[in-house]
């Protein structure tokens, strides 16, 4: 039974190592993916505040060497979900099951003045570069803000925002500094009120701006100001943006999606197409776009072919996932949130401290362990 999984992200790389874990030599998985090597989300936060280097966390995909795994390092350029075929840049691959695992394109483009007046941090270029400008930065108005919606790891620009604090306070110039957070959320992390309150707490603390329930529409960079979706003008020195996210082109033209991305059975993870399934970010799955999701979601569909190969019961998807919060100070909140079709969802949180801190660095040692086969260690 050949399985083709299409992209090595956070869903992808868990597949392929669960399959390979499971059947060993006879697993007959192909694995494409355009890049070079893969970087953790959070490990762009590390690198865009000088915790390490690009270097330290890009893990090549050169040392993807599992057992009934064969990585074509390949753009994706077609997509038949009803052959389950595609085409890419080292030729075809048909198979008897296609997982769709390409993540969400992002662009900066499509916010008027971004690309000319700030600085996006979500693609691993746009981090790495703003190591740079962070680092030159003298002082001034810093706004950090939300520029579409959905968006990648909703934590992530309340964490930028309390990671600007630190940043800005050991170079001394925290004082001669304003930092502001602008997000469509009506709180910073709607499933879980603790985590949420405990960050509206952090920003008062820090004298942080918070600005819920708008986007930034666009900047103006001659006049150095941020517009806001409700009207409001911001001034800004330096911007740092969350762009807008699409299902890549090649999703889009395959007819997989609905709005924009992938719908699928919430409880396995199939598409209306027989034998083929999708996980993570390029789904509408009802989770937010993280990698423990798409994790989570790799997991059941490898349960499912487990299950289809040996003859076993398939489990179903439970929408669960836990994620780590930067609070700075070098320490990191653990919040664990549920999202089941049907139901309000919600979570837990255990407080920010250097122990959870500790989990997150083990939570990123395991995946490179397993995917990678070799040891790692965030920062
Ligand atoms: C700043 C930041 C911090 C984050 N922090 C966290 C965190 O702490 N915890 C967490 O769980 N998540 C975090 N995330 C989110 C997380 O990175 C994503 O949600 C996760 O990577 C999604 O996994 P995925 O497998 O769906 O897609 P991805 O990991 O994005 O993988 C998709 C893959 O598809 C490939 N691809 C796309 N198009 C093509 C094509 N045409 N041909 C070939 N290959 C293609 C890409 O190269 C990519 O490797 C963070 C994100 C950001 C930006």
């Amino acid at each position: 039974m050949r399985v083709i999984i299409l992209g090595a992200g956070f869903g992808g790389l868990e597949l392929s190592t669960r399959l390979s874990e499971e059947f060993g030599a006879d697993a007959d998985v192909v694995l494409i993916d355009k890049g070079e090597g893969f970087v953790f989300g959070f490990s762009k936060l590390d690198v865009m505040f000088g915790r390490t280097t690009a270097e330290a966390v890009h893990h090549s995909y050169a040392d993807v060497v599992k057992p009934g795994v064969d990585f074509v390092q390949a753009e994706i350029t077609a997509i038949d979900p009803v052959a389950k075929r595609v085409e890419t840049t080292a030729g075809s691959y048909e198979g008897d099951i296609l997982v769709v695992a390409l993540g969400a394109d992002l662009h900066p483009d499509l916010t008027p003045g971004l690309v000319e007046g700030g600085h996006e941090f979500y693609t691993v270029p746009g981090a790495f570069a703003t190591a740079d400008v962070l680092a030159a930065f003298e002082g001034g108005r810093v706004v950090v803000g939300v520029c579409s919606t959905p968006f990648k790891c909703p934590p992530a620009p309340s964490e930028t925002a309390l990671l600007v604090h630190d940043f800005l306070t050991e170079r001394g110039i925290r004082d001669v500094s304003s930092v502001d957070l602008v997000m469509p959320l009506p709180v910073p992390i709607p499933p879980s009120p603790a985590a949420s309150e405990a960050l509206l707490t952090a920003f008062a603390e820090r004298g942080i701006g918070w600005h819920p329930g708008t986007l930034i529409r666009g900047l103006d960079p001659e006049r150095k100001v941020a517009e806001f979706a409700d009207g409001t003008e911001m001034p800004y020195d330096l911007f740092l943006g969350v762009p807008a996210h699409r299902a890549p082109a090649v999703v889009e033209a395959s007819g997989l999606t609905d709005d924009g991305w992938i719908p699928v059975d919430s409880l396995t993870l199939e598409t209306r197409f027989p034998d083929v399934y999708a996980v993570g970010d390029v789904t509408s799955v009802g989770t937010p776009k993280a990698g423990v999701f798409a994790e989570g979601q790799a997991s059941v569909v490898a349960d499912a072919i487990i299950a289809r190969a040996t003859g076993g019961e398939a489990a179903h998807y439970d929408g669960t996932g836990i994620c780590y919060l930067e609070f700075g100070h070098d320490e990191v909140a653990k919040v664990e949130v549920t999202f089941v079709q049907g139901q309000a969802p919600h979570g837990t949180m255990d407080d920010a401290s250097q122990a959870n801190a500790a989990d997150k660095v083990e939570f990123g040692r395991t995946r490179i362990a397993r995917w990678f086969g070799r040891d790692w260690t965030t920062v």
